[in-house]
């Protein structure tokens, strides 16, 4: 079950076209109120089937067992489950996710993970080295986007930054440290003005601390829209965001008048790289047609590039960069009060990892640029290959002009049929919404011989099913559009918790 199939089935529900104030009379009516609990009971079913299939082969732990199990049989029973579960990535089915994967490769970041799996940089003092690695990726990642780390005591003009846990952390905390900024200037309840496309991590920031946010619809060419970004700043406007590239279109938002539109106003602009930062930077090297979007440009004043993508490091990590120490020191959390002692931290997280700090360092020095130049002409090209693909499949376009996210999306066939239809080939793809479409991010495993080929041959033939399904219908937007045709928010509110909540139900025997 996909969170696609969950929707489709909560429209199911009622029917897309009825209309909110409708719904809500008749979820009153006991019949109608007695028929949507009944789906929702047999959603439940679905649900569990489908995103706990060893509730019935395996032991489930409700709590302790009483005696420890053996390591061996522990370790068996995980490879076991790793060796059905890890091959559809492993092949080159999945968009994203696994974004390097060669076993040489994984192998090297595990052994370095298990010389430094006891470290922890809350304990500074203790592991030092972990403090080298850190402060070694923050150097690396802004020298290659564009700008020297200088020592905090020197200029305020230099950039600094600090590795996180993944890009939401990195864009909460720079979030974070604009609206502290801000507060320190009296503006009561900041406004972040971001591109529709921009990643829902600004959304959750916006909302855990206390922030407006006003999302400004993109172009046609789903690029951030500069008039209308500008018509959308107030005097309560604290930071500005683009892309470099948007998550659902893979398209690079014009950085550079966004960019400069905040430095007029003297707000924030925060280049979200974190798809891009590890990526983009090669391609221009490799002579693609990169527009301007790190610390080049003067009004970038933060950054997020996520190591974890095509940094090629394990899960956990990512980097957020800002331009002058002022925001870095927003960003911080510091509490002299407390009876535990002086405490604080640099990130949201006390104890942390420095395994993964470690595993993040050796992926990056033993790549090199040389390694992630090769990379990334690997997936440029392969891109490339899937794009011109795609393009001759009579019925369905690709969005705007990407590079290695290539977003699809149809006038004339149901695109979130297509997208069944590709599951049902064991591919794993990402449904979009406003418009309809789908889409895939070029990984290296993707480069492996004939999965390019493969997955344009399996586009194709899913196509042609999905128009012989609905002949001369018209697709169903208003079904498969997602939330933008529910009827009632409520409703779609109310099967995520579903889904969330079956994540964690363990079935007691
Ligand atoms: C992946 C991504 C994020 C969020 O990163 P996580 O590591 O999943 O938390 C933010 N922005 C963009 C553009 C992304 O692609």
């Amino acid at each position: 079950m996909t969170i696609k199939d969950l929707y489709v089935r909560i429209a199911g529900l009622v029917g897309p076209k009825v209309l909110s104030p409708f719904v809500r009379a008749a979820e009153r009516m006991p019949f109608v109120g007695r028929m949507i609990e009944k789906e929702y009971e047999q959603l439940a079913l679905d649900m569990r089937s489908s995103l706990r299939p060893y509730d019935d082969r395996l032991v489930s732990y409700t709590s302790l067992p009483e005696r420890g199990r053996a390591r061996d049989e522990v370790l068996e029973e995980m490879e076991r489950l790793r060796e059905e579960e890890d091959s559809r990535w492993e092949e080159g089915f999945v968009s994203g996710a696994v974004y390097h994967g060669d076993p040489e490769h994984v192998d090297f970041l595990n052994r370095v993970y298990a010389v430094n799996s006891q470290t922890n940089p809350l304990h500074s003092d203790l592991w030092p080295r972990v403090v080298k690695y850190e402060s070694e990726i923050v150097s690396m990642t802004a020298d290659m986007l564009g700008a020297r780390v200088v020592e905090s005591r020197g200029s305020d003009g230099g950039v600094c930054g600090v590795v996180t846990s993944g890009g939401t952390e990195s864009i909460m905390l720079a979030v974070k440290a604009y609206r502290d900024r801000a507060r320190k200037k009296r503006i009561r309840r900041p406004v972040i003005v971001a591109p529709s496309s921009a990643h829902a991590a600004f959304d959750k920031a916006a909302e855990c601390f206390g922030m407006g946010i006003e999302h400004v619809p993109v172009g046609p060419d789903f690029k951030a829209d500069v008039e209308a970004t500008r018509r959308a700043l107030t005097r309560d406007t604290v930071l500005l965001v683009g892309s470099a590239p948007g998550f659902p279109h893979g398209v690079i938002d014009p950085i550079e008048e966004l960019s400069e539109l905040a430095r007029e106003r003297g707000i924030g602009f925060h280049t979200d790289a974190c798809l891009g930062g590890f990526l983009l930077p090669w391609a221009e090297e490799l002579g693609y047609d990169v527009p301007p979007f790190d610390f080049r440009l003067p009004g970038v004043t933060s950054m997020s590039a996520d190591t974890h993508k095509f940094g090629y490091a394990a899960k956990g990590t990512s980097v957020v960069l800002y331009r002058g120490h002022d925001l870095r020191h927003h960003q911080y959390c510091k509490y002299t009060e407390w009876p535990g002692g002086v405490y604080f931290t640099p990130t949201f997280a006390g104890s942390r990892p420095g395994a993964l700090a470690a595993t993040c360092w050796a992926a990056m020095v033993s790549i090199g640029r040389d390694g992630y130049t090769e990379a990334a002409r690997r997936i440029l090209e392969t891109a490339a290959e899937i794009r011109d693909g795609i393009e001759r499949i009579p019925g369905i376009r690709v969005f705007g002009d990407p590079l290695w996210v290539i977003a699809f999306g149809s006038d004339e066939v149901d695109i979130h049929s297509v997208l069944d239809h590709m599951t049902e080939k064991r591919w794993n793809l990402n449904a979009l919404q406003f418009p309809p479409g789908a889409h895939i991010c070029v990984t290296l495993r993707h480069t492996q011989p004939g999965v390019a080929e493969r997955f344009v041959a399996d586009l194709r033939d899913a196509v042609q099913v999905a128009s012989r399904t609905f002949p001369g219908e018209k697709p169903k937007v208003a079904l498969y559009g997602m939330a933008a045709s529910f009827p009632d928010k409520r409703l779609v509110d109310r099967g995520l918790d579903l889904y969330l909540d079956t994540l964690y139900d363990i079935k007691r025997r």
